[in-house]
């Protein structure tokens, strides 16, 4: 199942929480098809916190949707995320955007994500990889929702590509030293 997931970080080593949260989903089997750039986006609610770095990845995995909820909970508690980090300042989160076209409502899980088409840091990473994908439903493309948006904070797109280790590269790496 091709997956959209959005990543973000404001607490700590940020671009490198973000890196290990994309390894975390690689070695635990998850193709990561497409990364977008980083972003550097102004907090939502809470403004009394530090300035996100945020990008969107598209996956691919045999995973269903709960399945990917709970691998993607395991990895932002190894990554260090703390239960008490919601709506503040986080090292970690990780959601799930969309997950082909369905349409999942359950008591954990709410997919599309009910904020996609709210929030610029989301909508824009995801229209730089993806803007034909579509909102079921919305029934529209994201690049039409970005253009509908009246979110008005501020979302800077980074000219530094974001790396991660992927792991041919850890391999490569590990070998250099035998
Ligand atoms: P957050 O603290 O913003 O990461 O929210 C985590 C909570 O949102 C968890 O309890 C999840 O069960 C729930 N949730 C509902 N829909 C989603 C989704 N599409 N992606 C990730 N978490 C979700």
């Amino acid at each position: 199942m091709r997956y959209f997931l959005s990543l973000g970080s404001n607490l700590g080593r940020r671009r490198r929480n973000l890196a290990r949260a994309v390894e975390a989903l690689e070695l635990a089997g998850i193709a990561i098809v497409k990364t977008s750039s980083l972003y550097e986006t102004e907090p939502v609610g809470d403004k009394e916190q530090p300035w996100f770095l945020n990008l969107v990845v598209e996956a691919s995995s045999s995973l269903d949707p709960e399945e990917m909820l709970d691998l993607i909970q395991t990895i932002e508690r190894k990554l260090g995320r703390r239960s008490d980090e919601r709506g503040g300042p986080r090292s970690i989160d990780i959601d799930i955007l969309l997950a082909e076209e369905k349409v999942i409502q359950s008591e954990r899980l709410t997919i599309p994500h009910p904020r996609l088409h709210q929030r610029n840091f989301v909508l824009q990473p995801l229209e730089e990889i993806s803007a034909e994908a579509v909102q079921p439903l919305l029934g529209m493309k994201i690049k039409d929702l970005r253009t509908l948006s009246t979110d008005n904070s501020v979302v800077k797109k980074l000219r530094h590509p974001f790396r991660y280790r992927t792991p041919a590269r850890r391999n490569a790496k590990t070998q250099a030293f035998l």
